[in-house]
């Protein structure tokens, strides 16, 4: 018999090991599961410079903090990509490469992932040039030239982190200004070695072993060029990693978790926290909220129950 754990954890983001930290701190027995690595999208972030007490951190630095934190009062963690989430006799029946695991509760906390462009030659030159992690890949583009694709505040963040690489910075964006807050927006303005090329889309990405450029169709004039450069970064948005959870009825039409302002979904003792929400604000410091949140309505749950 497996054993029941009150809450498993489905994902080691910000949302996650915060709610690993208060559900264990409450004496509940719990379980963290992550199919990738802890730190979530924060592993892939260049600087974190809003969350509550870091005035600049890095995000792997961020994330192994929350990880060593998150197991200090007694979360377990493994590997495991949770495919299924049954209710059999009350108990939450969850699948994980064809093993289970049992809880009175869960904690659905499994982030949001890049939106990829599906554009010809994206494909084709992944981890050759085109790359969705400054933090993983900018490295290797040291003096070299990149476009960065987006214009909202991971774009220009990220965009301003390669700049401190690379040898040029071309962002290409679909409008004719910034999403990204102003403070951003300023600091991208004042960079010498960051361009714009304003209202135009990347329609391929070409070259031969690797990129050597991106064509984009300018929006007015529909004329097609192609700008040089070594590599490409896409942050053109991100979609709720659900795919495993479409059957549960809980979605909205994006693909969302739908709660109520405890956190729980409409399946009692199933509660969601962090970017897989549906919700306005997307950040660190919103994601550890909603662990915190979600935790003790788990906790309340068990209580009650
Ligand atoms: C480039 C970039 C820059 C950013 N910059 C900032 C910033 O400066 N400040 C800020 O506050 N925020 C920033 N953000 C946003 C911030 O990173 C997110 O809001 C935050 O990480 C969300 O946390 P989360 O725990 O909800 O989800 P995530 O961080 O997405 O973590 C979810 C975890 O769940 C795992 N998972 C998914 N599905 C499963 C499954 N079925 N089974 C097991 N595990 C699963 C994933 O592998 C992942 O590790 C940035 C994001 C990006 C992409």
């Amino acid at each position: 018999m497996e054993k029941i754990y009150d809450v498993i954890i489905i994902g080691a983001g910000p949302a996650g090991m915060t709610a690993a930290i208060y559900a264990s701190r409450a004496n509940l027995s719990v379980l963290m599961l992550e199919k990738k690595f802890y730190g979530g999208q924060m592993q892939s972030t260049g600087e974190i410079e809003n969350y509550t007490g870091y005035e600049e951190i890095s995000g792997p630095e961020l994330s192994e903090k929350m990880f060593q934190h998150s197991k200090k009062f007694g979360t377990e963690f493994a590997f495991g990509h949770i495919t299924d989430i049954k209710e059999i006799d009350g108990l939450k029946v969850l699948t994980a490469n064809s093993k289970e695991y049992v809880a009175k509760t869960v904690i659905i906390a499994t982030g949001t992932e890049a939106k990829s462009l599906g554009i010809p030659g994206e494909d084709k030159f992944s981890s050759k040039g085109v790359s969705y992690c400054a933090v993983c890949d900018g490295a290797f583009f040291r003096n070299r030239k990149v476009v960065v694709i987006g214009g909202g505040d991971s774009a220009v963040e990220e965009a301003l982190y390669l700049s401190n690489l690379v040898e040029k910075v071309i962002i290409v964006h679909r409008r004719d200004e910034l999403r990204a807050q102003k403070i951003l927006q300023d600091r991208a303005f004042a960079k010498e070695n960051i361009e714009f090329v304003w209202e135009s889309v990347p329609v391929e990405i070409k070259g031969d072993m690797k990129v050597n450029a991106v064509s984009v169709r300018n929006l007015n004039t529909n004329e097609i060029t192609d700008v040089e450069a070594d590599g490409v970064f896409i942050y053109i948005g991100m979609n709720p990693q659900t795919s495993d959870f479409q059957n549960l009825g809980i979605l909205d039409e994006n693909g969302y978790v739908i709660a109520d302002e405890h956190l729980e979904t409409k399946l009692p003792g199933v509660f969601v926290a962090g970017d897989v929400r549906q919700k306005e604000i997307r950040q660190v410091v919103t994601a550890a909220s909603d662990g915190a949140i979600a935790a003790q309505s788990a906790y309340k749950y068990i209580e009650l129950s």
